[in-house]
Order: structure tokens, then sequence, then C-alpha cells
């Protein structure tokens, strides 16, 4: 099977971390998301020690937590040392809350307030990655009101396209994120970060794209990065301590997507950016990441029962779920591929193909199309894999319904992390 927890026990149901599902269905309900926490540590791990193995000193990785943001994520993070990166001020309450060290966080976002910022700083936000001009002259004004220099790196986009890994010149200069270096306008912002008394720049950070799964994007990334400072050094005599190169390393979602070796990539980009800063005569600056998706994605399945099967003679065949669009927008948005699997019935034969529909009242509300399944039933449960990520994070009441619960499988068995959603909770802001 696609990853090393799932199983198939005696009564043909599936196993994720080797607890039966069908069990985990009738105990918490359905929908039900659940995550196999050993998968969330010891994806840090490897992180963490591949980042501190080939990478020049101070490199660390930084968990995105717009991937999947509960207080009980950022309690892992905080155990298994990791930096965070927030992009909101509900995400930096949620880490505060877990008693997250904000020392260590990084404040993301494009369009950030200047009640954000200030509330960022009233908790000790350790650095804000800073995408505007606008931006900085705000942090630079409510860190004089507070009298204290804020450490900030800058947004820039190198012009990186990660799927042909060609240097572009329109598409990502373009995108609302960041200050272009091919503009000039990335320089224009180191210039005022410079001048400004209350900012520190510390350095650089670019993001390129999600759903990488070789080395080579992030390689061209780091030696347009690292060229770039260099130019600044030699033209300003300013040297950034820390190269922040974003998050984007890729997750299998199906068999067809193949594997990925997080250290292996990482091993690469170290070779290469330790023979650039040589080339470069350039101080080996501290290296973030910061893995959203493949730190959670795979951690997690989501569990249905099968609500209804339909089918149109000549045309296709429907099996609908208890959940859907709301708690999984990922194919309604973009057409998301994911795996399904009978859950319930995992030794009988596959004969049925059918596009699994969600319960919302929208014809787009799907989660998967062509779908091999042994003929459903009503009752029947099935899993959809690789949910960790971007799933509950996305998750909405559309069409009032309650959003499900978070269940841990532990070291020390299930937990729920956070609990599902009460018909009273819907109307818990209503006045
Ligand atoms: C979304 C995002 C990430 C995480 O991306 P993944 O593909 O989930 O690893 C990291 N950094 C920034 C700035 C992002 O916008």
């Amino acid at each position: 099977m696609i990853y090393k927890n799932l199983a198939v026990n005696q009564a043909g149901h599936l196993t994720f971390a080797g607890h039966d599902t069908t069990a985990l269905a009738q105990q918490y309900g359905t929908p039900l998301m659940v995550m196999d926490e050993a998968v969330i540590r010891s994806r840090c791990r490897e992180y963490k020690q591949a980042m501190e193995a080939y990478l020049p000193a101070g490199s660390q990785p930084l968990y995105a937590s717009k991937a999947l943001s509960l207080k009980r994520i950022y309690e892992i993070m905080r155990e298994e040392n990791m930096g965070v990166d927030v992009v909101s001020a509900g995400e930096l309450y949620t880490a505060v809350r877990a008693g997250f060290p904000m020392e260590n966080a990084y404040f993301h976002g494009n369009s950030k307030t200047d009640a954000d910022i200030r509330f960022a700083m009233e908790n000790g936000i350790g650095y804000f990655v800073c995408d505007s001009m606008d931006e900085l002259t705000a942090i630079n004004a409510e860190a004089a009101r507070r009298g204290a220099r804020q450490k900030v790196l800058l947004r820039l986009t190198p012009g990186i396209d990660p799927h042909t890994h060609e240097k572009i010149n329109t598409g990502r200069i373009d995108c609302k994120f960041g200050a272009a270096i091919e503009t000039g306008q990335a320089e224009e912002l180191i210039l005022h970060a410079l001048s400004l008394e209350y900012i520190d720049l510390r350095g650089y950070h670019c993001h390129i794209g999600s759903q990488i799964f070789d080395h080579a994007p992030f390689c061209d990334a780091a030696i347009l990065m690292l060229e770039f400072m260099a130019q600044i050094k030699e033209k300003h005599g300013f040297s950034a301590p820390v190269l922040n190169l974003g998050g984007g390393m890729g997750v299998p979602y199906t068999e067809a997507d193949g594997s990925i070796d997080y250290a292996a990539n990482i091993r690469n980009i170290g070779k290469l950016i330790s023979e650039t800063c040589q080339r470069l005569k350039l101080d080996p600056p501290a290296i973030l990441m910061e893995p959203g998706r493949s730190i959670v994605a795979d951690a997690g399945m989501t569990l249905y029962h099968v609500t209804t099967v339909k089918q149109i003679p000549g045309f296709k065949n429907y099996a609908a779920v208890d959940g859907g669009m709301a708690d999984n927008p990922r194919f309604a948005l973009y057409q998301a591929a994911y795996t399904v699997l009978p859950a319930s019935r995992m030794n009988d034969a596959r004969d049925f193909v059918c596009t699994i529909a969600g319960c919302c009242c929208e014809s787009g509300d799907l989660i998967q199309e062509d779908v091999a399944l042994p003929k459903p039933n009503r009752g029947d449960l099935l899993a959809v894999l690789t949910t960790g990520a971007y799933n509950y994070s996305m998750a909405s009441n559309y069409n009032r319904i309650p959003r499900p619960p978070v269940v841990m499988l532990g070291a020390d068995g299930p937990y729920v992390a956070v609990r599902r959603e009460t018909l009273a909770d819907l109307v818990g802001y209503d006045r």
C-alpha cells in the first residue's frame, strides 16, 4: 500500500497506525479526521536532522502551520524543537495558546493590518516575513512606538517556475507576494529596510511553489538568491545571515506520484549551497525551510460512511458520503487527486467505478472521480488518504455542516485533538 502505516486486518478492514478504521469510525462518528502522530514527529525529525547535517550552522525547519493549525500541532512542534510560520493573528493566537515559544515563530502574509502587527509584537513574535514597502513602514512605526528593533526577513520573488525549473520573467514576478529581484524592487525594499531605525534586517525569503518532488527547483532558487545576496553585499556592504527557501516539498497522494526522499533532497540542496557560497565568496547563511504539507498531509486520513449509491445508466455512478467540500474543498477547488479505499471491505473485488460525491448542495462538491470500489452499500466505510494538510485548515461550515473532530493516534492510544462541532456551536455566534 501507498503508506507503511496502512494494513488490512483479518476482518478485511483497513487499519491505520495499527487501529481498525471501522472501530475508530464507530467510536468517534463520521466524517472523521484521524492523524498518525508518529508520522508527524518522524517527518519533523527527518527535516531537522538532515538540515543540521547538510546545511550551514543555524539552519532549521519551520512548520508552515497554514497546512493544519490547531493547538495540539503547535505543542508537537514545540516538543520537536521546530520553528513555525503563521500567516494570521488567528494562527499566531493558536500557537500562543499552545505555549509555543514565539521567538521561533515567523509571521507571513501579504496584507497584515496595523492590528495584526501590534498583536504579533505584543506576543513576542520572533520575525516578520515582510512582504512590501507599506508593511515595512508599518512594522517600523510599531517597533518605534514600543522602543525595540524588530527582526525582519524580506520576501523576494526570484522568478523560478518550479515545474520547468526555468527562470521566468512573468508569472512569478506579477504574483501578489513579495518584491521581485528582476524589477529592482527587491533591492529598493532592502535599502528601505536598512534605512529604518527600528528594522533589524536579518535576511531574505522566497517560496517557489508546492508539490515539488525534486531538489532541482530549490537549487535553482538558492543560486538566484545567493547571487543576489552577493550583489547586495558588494554594492551596499550588507551581508544577510539568513536565507529562507520556503516550503513546497511534495507528498505522494496516489501511487502514480512515486516517492520522495526529503533527506536526500536536503543533502543535494546543501551541496549546491556550499559550492555556490564558495564561488561567490559569501559566508554561508543559515538556511530556513518551511515545510507544511510534507509534515502533516500523509499523517492524516478522513473516514466517511456511504449514504447513497446512484447509477446513471450510460453515464456514471455516484457513491455519496456524509461529508464533502465542507471538510475537504480541495477537489472542488482544484481537482486534487486522492486515493480512496473501501475501508470496511478491503478484500472485496474493486469492480465498480464511481465518483465520490459530497453531501453539500453544489454539483461540484466531489471528493474524487473514477474510484474503483467494491459496489458500495449504504453504511460502508470509505477512507480518503493524505488529508492531513489543507483539509481541516480549509474546512468551512457551508450548508451549516459542523466541522469533524481531529483524532490523533498517539503513542498511548487515540485522543481527541479537536472535538466535533455541535449544532449548538453553529448558532453560537448568532444573536
Ligand atoms: C504555503 C506556504 C508554505 C508551505 O508550503 P507546503 O507546500 O505546504 O510545504 C511555506 N511557506 C510559504 C510562504 C507558504 O506560502
